[in-house]
């Protein structure tokens, strides 16, 4: 178990996740496979898979979270930023043919307005802690 990367995330961050999985594979599909008969995520593409699902565990919004595009927060550094701008600006399109279910989920959820922050949200992380205390 790697206690990194082994963690549930819940309702729609889990299907964000997934969606950005998606795209990630599909960018890296085209640009990093040396074998092209079987897909193999690159080293680089999965790092950068981990750390979205850490950042999205953290997300303060939690499940209520909006749309990375519209979020106030800003919260990936700069490098990962970029490497998120570009795998969407190569995926975004292509993922209406591969994916329409997801895709369209995520242009929908990219409309939704910011929700106002309160005390009851919590992040997956909190959630996650708090489920632990329970026990
Ligand atoms: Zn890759």
């Amino acid at each position: 178990m790697n206690k990194e990367t082994d963690f549930r995330l819940l309702g729609r961050l889990d299907s964000e996740f997934k969606t950005i999985t998606a795209m990630i594979d599909i960018y890296c599909a085209k640009h990093h496979q040396i074998n092209t008969l079987k897909f193999q995520r690159c080293n680089n593409c999965d790092q950068f898979r981990t750390y979205v699902k850490q950042r999205l565990d953290r997300c303060p919004y939690g499940e209520n979270k909006p749309s990375c595009k519209q979020c106030p927060i800003h919260c990936y550094k700069p490098q990962q930023k970029i490497m998120s701008q570009t795998i969407m600006r190569y995926s975004g399109p292509k993922m209406i043919v591969k994916h329409p279910i997801m895709a369209i989920k995520h242009l929908i959820h990219d409309k939704k307005t910011i929700p106002e922050r309160n005390k009851e949200m919590l992040s997956n992380h909190q959630k996650r802690k708090a489920l632990l205390n329970k026990k």
